[in-house]
């Protein structure tokens, strides 16, 4: 079968990985002059499995007003005169009912842990090299409500296969002495040993290789698709400027451009680009940079080693626009040194920020739509790069008509 991939980033890839795989023709298209170069480009590289729980939680709403209001919030919103987003903002508050919460979690965790299975198998078969490494994490807490209530989450998602231990203060620092200055502030912390860290622009390159030299994906660049052309009841052409790309079947995994393709189509997403940032930090000789992958809790920061540098990622912007401000990387640097003074070298660190693609409920989009040959892969928001492979694998099985390892009915779009 003749399959044509939407998009390039680390779920379009990883997506036409598994189909050439498994045997397919795959054409991917994208616009850019690579793959990986929008929301998977400078992520946290986080391979977050046991962290999963979506940020529409009952434990958000008293918080909000000040997570909104302060001015160096992690969360931020800014209205806009955008039915999308209040659209997004009403199902969102749905979604945080403790029961919608937790059914969210154990689904996020099945897909989670599924994707690890796969991603360590595709490490063991594979030649592949983008800073992969177990190193484990460790979640830090200075509010003591805070940490009460990360342990009754481990509690709740020990029963779900997953492996993790609360800490004091010194247990934290014994394990990871380059968080030493942030001990006295500190209620405690959960590691999970289990958790891996990688660079997913790099992962989204060589895996774009080995799908092109190994199983003979066609990768086409440059390639923007302006609108899916439907003809009895199917999909028979992605339509690009530079002609009509025919196929069997389509996979759109545009990240938060998937809503504009779908929407003439009837196919109609709920996806809201929610902002963040990262800070890329050469190391320098005699740094202490955190060798265990660290989250800062209180202002929902990420520090991954990556080979020869230090990622540093945070912040969610709810303001529809794409622009970066300036201030926002500021505020990360600013947090990053005085978590880890001697983290790297923050005079050379480059910024980023990107969108990521979210549904209000945290879970992403896959499968099947009213059109036979027409399948989604997106919406994977925070996690894009931990649900890859499972998200991935689940469309490939599903457009094979092979029963999927995982029930997808919870991924279904609405
Ligand atoms: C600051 C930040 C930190 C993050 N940290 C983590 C983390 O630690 N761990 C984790 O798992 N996830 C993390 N994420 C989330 C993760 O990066 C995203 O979920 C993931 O990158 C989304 O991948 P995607 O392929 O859906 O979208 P993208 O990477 O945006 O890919 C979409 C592709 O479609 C192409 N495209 C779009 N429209 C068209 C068109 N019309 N024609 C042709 N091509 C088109 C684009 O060029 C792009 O290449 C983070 C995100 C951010 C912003």
């Amino acid at each position: 079968m003749h399959v044509c991939v939407l998009g390039g980033g680390v779920i379009g890839v990883t997506t036409a990985y598994y189909l050439a795989r498994d045997g397919h023709r795959v054409t991917l298209l994208d616009r850019r002059e690579g793959v990986g170069l929008e929301a998977s480009f400078a992520n946290g590289g986080q391979l977050s499995y046991s962290y999963v729980a979506p940020l529409a939680q009952p434990s958000i709403l008293p918080n909000l007003p000040s997570l909104l209001l302060a001015r160096d919030s992690a969360l931020r919103f800014a209205p806009r005169l955008d039915c999308l987003q209040w659209r997004w903002l009403l199902a969102f508050l749905r979604a945080c009912r403790k029961e919608v919460a937790s059914q969210t979690t154990t689904h996020l965790l099945a897909l989670s842990l599924y994707s690890r299975s796969l991603l360590h198998a595709l490490v063991r078969e594979e030649s592949i090299d983008f800073d992969y490494k177990r190193n484990g994490k460790l979640v830090l807490f200075r509010d003591r409500q805070a940490f009460e209530q990360a342990q009754r989450q481990m509690e709740f998602q020990a029963a779900l296969g997953c492996e993790q231990q609360a800490l004091g203060p010194m247990a934290c620092t014994t394990l990871e002495p380059a968080i030493e200055p942030l001990r006295t502030e500190l209620a405690g912390g959960i590691y999970t040993p289990s958790e891996d860290v990688g660079d997913c622009h790099q992962f989204t390159v060589e895996l774009a290789r080995l799908a092109r030299e190994k199983y003979g994906a066609e990768f086409v660049y440059g390639s923007q698709i302006q609108q899916l052309h439907v003809a009895n009841g199917r999909v028979a052409a992605a339509r690009t400027q530079q002609g009509d790309v025919e196929a069997d079947a389509f996979v759109v995994a545009a990240g938060m451009s998937s809503v504009r393709l779908l929407d003439p189509l009837g196919v109609k997403l709920l996806l809201y680009p929610l902002k963040g940032y990262s800070l890329t930090v050469p190391l320098d000789p005699g740094h202490s940079a955190p060798g265990v992958s660290v989250t800062d809790a209180d202002n929902k920061v990420v520090y991954a080693k990556l080979g020869e540098r230090l990622r540093v990622a945070g912040m969610i912007d709810i303001t529809g626009s794409p622009k970066a401000d300036p201030r926002r990387l500021e505020l990360l640097r600013r947090q990053a040194r005085a978590a880890f003074p001697r983290g790297g070298d923050y005079n050379r660190a480059e910024g980023w920020s990107g969108q990521r693609p979210a549904t209000p409920s945290g879970k992403p989009v896959l499968g099947s739509t009213p059109y036979s040959n027409l399948w989604l892969n997106t919406g994977q928001g925070a996690l894009g790069f931990t649900l890859a492979c499972g998200s991935a694998r689940l469309v490939a099985d599903s457009i094979a008509q092979r029963p999927p390892s995982l029930d997808m009915s919870p991924f279904r779009q609405a």
